[in-house]
């Protein structure tokens, strides 16, 4: 099945500055998320979130709260039509050396060891960081669009099903 991935924070959701989004008070969807999100799920695509998330080793948010954050956000996105096939986060900080935190693949390969339809090279990516590029660079995934509050998930939703 053809699988997108798609980077959180700078993406789906708005970045907070100097802090990480741990309420969902806090979580405000970007322009174009959840009706992109919708888009591409009623177009047939695997959508999988790939997320960097160093506040959990940080001991600044828990892992049951992550996960609540997340069930929060997926409800909100099937109210519109669309969801996240699979949540991937890394919890690792900077110094760990991981192979998960962007922009290392391990995300990206993990799910391709997990669905074992998903072809990297014809896989897309979406991201708002140098780091989400160099990911899918590193997994060899074969198309990645900037997200940004200028292009945002619908916007290359409609590129994305334009070109299919
Ligand atoms: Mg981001
Ligand atoms: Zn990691």
């Amino acid at each position: 099945m053809k699988t997108i991935f798609i980077d959180r924070d700078g993406c789906v959701n708005v970045r907070l500055v100097g802090n990480w989004v741990m309420t969902w008070d806090d979580f405000e969807f970007m322009p174009g998320a959840i009706e992109g999100i919708a888009l591409l799920k009623k177009a047939g695509y695997r959508l999988i979130l790939v997320t960097n998330q160093r506040c959990i080793n940080l001991g600044k948010f828990s892992l049951d709260g992550l996960n609540n954050l997340h069930s929060q956000m997926q409800d909100e996105l099937k109210s519109e039509g669309g969801f996240f096939d699979k949540i991937y986060h890394c919890p690792h900080d900077r110094h760990e050396n991981c192979g998960c935190r962007k922009p290392q693949a391990g995300m990206l390969l993990q799910a391709a060891k997990d669905f074992d339809d998903i072809d990297l090279r014809n896989s897309i990516m979406l991201g708002d960081q140098e780091s989400d590029r160099l990911a899918a660079k590193a997994a060899e995934v074969g198309c990645f669009y900037q997200i940004s509050h200028n292009q945002t998930i619908a916007d290359a939703a409609k590129i994305i099903l334009s070109s299919k």
